[in-house]
């Protein structure tokens, strides 16, 4: 077991977090004049549940992951920065990518004034073991992050090589999961028992349909989650949100219905486009997205663009590489005219 408590920032260890009036009062009652709110009831005139205990009730009983193994936040963008800020020492401790991966780990690093060690994936874009071990002996060596599946790749990474790594390494092992539920793979939620510097990642931005709310998930150790708790904003997560949450995550056959639907597309087209001559390679994917190699990628891009449809050109990163989502079978079927217009 790692020393969770060694990890965390001086300052975060020794601060003491603001306490809202919702924090402070544990009972029920009938007169709320605690918080300076509008007396006037327009169902949205209290503040939210700092600690959103409904909506991880839910999201405990679908994941099956207890509720203190739990945090919530503004996207899982805000974990990830939640993680700089609770775990590195700014212009001291550091972190690791694997690229090509998720372009927001870096980001954050940079927000928070942390190094990032940028390594690459192997040639078939799995972990680089032997380079990531060769790290372990850095002190200041405070998070490994690990897009599984991969975005822009599309594979899942290896559960034992990430599990290796998580008994090994003396830091906070960050698994994103986003794109998890297009995956046949297993969730490493289950692995959360075993060992307490892991943490998952996971989103309702993309299965679930909602990345118009801004709702993502961390599962960790709860020594973990009480440190995330501690430093982020009181009300990260607004009382639309939870609420409208709530409502979706009721439905869990339909959610079942779409993202099945979603994956006999990417099966379709995974099929119609490597009848065309302009693709060279199609990456397989375990996510809601193709990784695909093109003759002249930038020039299919522009073409694309001209007639409004949009892909995400990551030939900079994947030599060659356009990234195009999986739309509707409509969608679908209007990019794949477009891309034959080009064959002649
Ligand atoms: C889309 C995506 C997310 C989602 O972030 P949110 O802030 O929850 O919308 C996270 N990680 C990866 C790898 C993604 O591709």
């Amino acid at each position: 077991m790692v020393d969770i408590q060694s990890l965390v920032r001086k300052n975060v260890r020794n601060l003491k977090p603001y306490s809202s009036a919702r924090d402070e009062f544990k009972g029920s009652a009938s007169v709320w004049l605690d918080a300076n709110e509008n007396p006037n009831n327009n169902g949205l005139n209290r503040y939210p549940d700092p600690l959103q205990k409904k909506l991880k009730a839910r999201i405990s009983e679908l994941k099956n992951v207890p509720t203190e193994n739990i945090f919530l936040g503004n996207g899982s963008d805000e974990a990830i920065d939640l993680l700089f800020r609770g775990f590195c020492e700014p212009r001291k401790d550091k972190a690791v990518i694997c690229s090509p991966t998720y372009g927001m780990y870096q980001v954050s690093a940079d927000i928070n004034d942390v190094e990032m060690v940028e390594l690459p994936l192997t040639l078939d874009w799995h972990l680089p073991l032997e380079h990531l071990r060769s790290l372990f002996s850095d002190d200041y060596m405070k998070l490994i992050f690990i897009c599984s599946p991969n975005n822009p790749t599309g594979n899942s990474m290896n559960r034992q090589e990430i599990l290796t790594l998580v008994s090994e390494f003396n830091g906070l092992v960050v698994v994103d999961e986003a794109y998890i539920d297009f995956s046949e793979t297993e969730s490493l939620t289950s692995e959360l028992g075993k060992f307490n510097n892991l943490v998952v990642l996971q989103t309702l931005s993309k299965a679930w349909g909602l990345a118009g709310i801004r709702l993502g998930m961390a599962f960790a150790n709860s020594e973990v989650i009480d440190v995330l708790n501690r430093i982020k904003p009181p009300y990260n997560v607004n009382q639309l949100t939870q609420e409208v949450a709530l409502k979706e995550l009721a439905d869990e056959a339909a959610f079942k219905k779409e993202v099945d639907a979603i994956l006999s597309e990417r099966t379709r087209l995974k099929t119609e486009l490597s009848k065309l001559k302009r693709v060279e390679k199609i990456h397989p994917s375990d996510a809601n997205f193709l990784l695909v190699k093109f003759v002249k990628a930038k020039a299919v891009y522009k073409a694309l663009t001209e007639q409004g449809i949009v892909v995400r050109d990551r030939s900079k990163v994947a030599y060659g590489c356009l990234r195009i989502t999986i739309g509707t079978s409509e969608e679908n079927t209007q990019l794949l005219a477009e891309l034959k217009k080009l064959e002649s």
